[in-house]
């Protein structure tokens, strides 16, 4: 039988306000526990709720970006559970009317294009953190997360399979950091999503039971949670045990590369949703929406097109530059000071991506200016230095607030152009390998090759390339 799987993603993201949703506690991430909290976020008697407006402005951003309509009047919602990490009992939250509504992401997968529509973005606060102790009959509580301000982007049943939904959400992320409405680190939970997966025949029209995977916040667990629910729902369906599919919670445990029942739809909790009496609708006039539409800057996918176009970039290099909107401005600056854009960008997703991996910096902290970036690409290309000492420098430009000038100049890497210098590295290089001689001389040109690198080598990558194969291969047909 051949499936068809069906993905709906809940995402949450803090949006990066200096507050907190309802009172001025700061949202700061490195705080000691409970140091930014206060009566109202601790939920004491008497106390009421102030909305912060600048989440309302991210908000409202989010839904401009992903298409949505805003809705110029919503309202804020009770949602009651009784669970420690919510001080107040209830979670101020929206539901009936959201404050944007209907949009819509489009993305690719695979080379393929791809589209899915936005249901609703809400706004509301996030929880407390829970800390359970092994082995010890309590548990430790930290309010500095509760009442940080939360948006949750709730898309339509599109997504088609585990790759999608991670394409989809890269996607979304970058909208989301390029807008600057959340930092969207995910490793600290400012971005976390729930995912809906059901899966059906190819063919038939409506939709299965879906089952809930609870808060993914890493791209690769989301795609290896929901292959693995999609592996266990098809063999379910295989078997002919499709009633064994119900509607439930489940928990992604890593460890055992499993999904794991939390609760049932019976046991799914009754929110009680009621209007929020402590705060009055939030309206939004147009003439403020226009003004947060003016604030949206290129997103993503524009600039993808534009640096195809513009530097004749291919799009997989071009996709990559702008995954990262700090990574792409960084490779824009560059050009911009007068490097190639290929050579630039050769640069950029080479040794700069990699050593950023390394050194764990992101690239909104790149220690290295785009300048010194093409003051090297210069070097370079005239022939001041050889590629490999370039690198070199460009791995000295991260330790040290020298030039590229300067950095040659101490480790005298400017590159060897001298023909007597060279000459004598070659012959040195010819004599101390026989091997390689005789078997050029039996047809193999490929040995000519080795004996150029190993005269770059000998000179520890200073010896000029050009010159260096030049000589080899004179040497070679003179003996
Ligand atoms: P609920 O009433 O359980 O909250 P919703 O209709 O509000 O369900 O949808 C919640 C999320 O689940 C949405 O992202 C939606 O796209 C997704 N979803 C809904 N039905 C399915 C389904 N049959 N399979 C997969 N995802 C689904
Ligand atoms: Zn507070
Ligand atoms: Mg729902």
């Amino acid at each position: 039988m051949d499936f068809e799987t069906v993905i709906g993603l809940e995402i949450h993201v803090e949006l990066s306000t200096r507050s907190k949703m309802f009172c001025g506690c700061s949202t700061e991430f490195e705080s000691a526990p409970n140091q930014n909290t206060c009566p109202v976020c601790l939920g004491l008697p008497g106390t009421l709720p102030v909305l912060n407006r600048e989440a309302i402005i991210l908000a409202v951003k989010a839904g401009l970006a992903l298409n949505c309509s805003i809705n110029r009047k919503s309202k804020m919602a009770r949602k009651n559970y009784f669970y420690p990490d919510l001080p107040k009992a209830y979670q101020i939250t929206q539901n009936e009317l959201p404050i944007c509504s209907g949009g819509y992401v489009e993305f690719d997968c695979e080379g393929r294009h791809c589209k899915a529509r936005i249901n609703r973005v809400h706004i509301e606060e996030d929880a407390g953190k829970l800390i359970h102790l092994e082995d010890q009959p309590c548990s430790l509580v930290d309010y500095n997360r509760a009442g940080i301000p939360l948006i949750e982007i709730v898309t339509e049943p599109d997504i088609r399979s585990p790759l999608e939904a991670v394409s989809f959400l890269r996607t979304l992320k970058a909208i989301l950091e390029y807008c600057e409405i959340s930092d969207c680190r995910m490793e600290q939970g400012s971005l976390r999503c729930d995912a809906n997966i059901s899966v059906r025949p190819k063919g038939q029209k409506g939709f299965n039971t879906k089952v809930e995977l609870k808060n993914m916040n890493s791209f690769r667990e989301l795609q290896k949670a929901l292959e693995t629910e999609e592996k266990r729902q098809r063999e379910l369906y295989l078997a002919g045990e499709e009633y064994r599919i119900i509607q439930e919670t489940r928990r992604w445990d890593a460890a055992k590369g499993r999904t794991i029942p939390m609760r049932s739809k019976e046991e799914a909790r009754e929110y009680r949703y009621f209007p929020e009496p402590d705060l009055l609708p939030v309206t939004i006039q147009e003439d403020v929406i226009k003004r947060i539409k003016e604030t949206i800057p290129e997103l993503p996918a524009q600039k993808l097109s534009r640096f195809v176009g513009e530097y004749k970039l291919n799009q997989s290099e071009a996709e990559v530059l702008v995954s990262d909107k700090a990574l792409s401005e960084f490779f824009e600056s560059t050009v911009k000071e007068g490097a190639h854009p290929k050579t630039a960008a050769n640069w950029v997703l080479g040794d700069l991506l990699r050593i950023l991996n390394e050194k764990k910096i992101s690239a909104k902290n790149i220690p290295v200016k785009p300048s010194s970036l093409c003051q090297l690409i210069g070097l370079i290309e005239k022939g001041v230095i050889s590629n490999t000492a370039g690198k070199e420098v460009f791995r000295e430009l991260f330790e040290s607030g020298k030039s590229p000038e300067e950095i040659i100049e101490d480790k005298g890497l400017s590159q060897i152009s001298s023909e007597d210098v060279l000459i004598r590295l070659v012959r040195q290089v010819i004599e101390e390998n026989p091997e390689s001689v005789a078997s050029f001389r039996k047809g193999k040109t490929q040995a000519a090759g080795y004996l150029v690198g190993q005269v770059m080598k000998a000179s520890r990558g200073k010896a000029n390339p050009k010159m260096v194969k030049e000589l080899v291969d004179k040497e070679l047909a003179g003996l």
